[in-house]
């Protein structure tokens, strides 16, 4: 809904990704002025539909929409991704159909590198219902010992110091420095800050991290790519859940 810059980008590739993979898709665009009830009956229409899998609402919405609302009436086994209250639960209790799409490839990015988390010093710098908490959960479901970090976290560098295992999930142009990352750690950037017309930078300052770190994620091209395979790989798991595979 409306017109954010970046949610036109995030949108593209995920069409793109769909097209890639011989994935149908469609596109609501709405204008900013539509109302709460429309955009919730499309979601309501779309729940019905046999031939939709999933169904996901980029975010922001503007600010006259209610997002908790939005995101609520998403049936549970469409929401690609994973941000229904039935599927948080889940995650919580580690037995889950769908895994929030960036948290999910940042762990696929640590299982692929041959990084076995268990008994790892994780520390997760973020706590959003979006990345943070649910980045945390899954590292605890692999057994690490983590540390949730956020804006009022008294003596940040000190407990990013001890990670094993740092994701960075701030939001902040290169927050992370050097001097605050252990000898060796395994450095994981979230962060898409825009910095300039054409420049996006991480949430680590990645010349002063690659210097410290035994491996780390560039931005872009790290996190970013992994949300959307992740995101293709929970449409796929929905379409198996709702029977809808092939019918399209
Ligand atoms: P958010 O703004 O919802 O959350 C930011 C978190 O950072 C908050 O929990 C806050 O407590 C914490 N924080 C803020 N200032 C801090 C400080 N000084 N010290 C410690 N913690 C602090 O953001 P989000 O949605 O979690 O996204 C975080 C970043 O990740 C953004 O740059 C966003 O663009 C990016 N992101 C990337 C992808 C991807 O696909 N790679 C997906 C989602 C978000």
């Amino acid at each position: 809904m409306g017109d954010d810059p970046a949610s036109r980008v995030y949108v593209n590739n995920k069409k793109k990704a769909c097209a890639d993979l011989g994935i149908y898709s469609e596109e609501y665009a709405l204008p900013a002025e539509t109302t709460e009830e429309e955009l919730l009956d499309l979601i309501k229409t779309l729940n019905k539909k046999n031939d939709i899998s999933g169904v996901l609402v980029q975010l922001p919405l503007p600010k006259h929409i209610n997002e908790k609302t939005v995101l609520d009436t998403i049936d549970p086994k469409k929401d690609v991704d994973a941000f229904h209250p039935v599927n948080v639960g889940k995650i919580m209790v580690g037995d889950f159909d769908f895994v929030p799409c960036t948290p999910a490839g940042v762990m696929e990015l640590i299982k692929e590198s041959g990084i076995d988390v268990a008994g790892k010093d994780c520390v997760v710098v973020g706590r959003s219902n979006i990345v943070g908490k649910p980045q945390a959960m899954l590292l605890l479901h692999k057994n690490g010992t983590v540390t949730i970090c956020h804006s009022k976290t008294a003596d940040l560098a000190e407990k990013t110091r001890k990670a094993d295992i740092l994701v960075a999930a701030v939001g902040i142009p290169n927050f992370i420095k050097g001097d605050m990352i252990k000898p060796g750690a395994v450095v994981i950037d979230v962060g898409i800050n825009r910095v300039a017309e054409k420049k996006l930078v991480g949430d680590v300052d990645f010349e002063e991290a690659e210097k410290v770190a035994g491996a780390i994620t560039p931005v872009p091209g790290g996190v970013g790519p992994m949300t959307i395979a992740m995101l293709m790989r929970n449409t796929l798991k929905a379409a198996e859940l709702n029977n809808t595979k092939g019918e399209k």
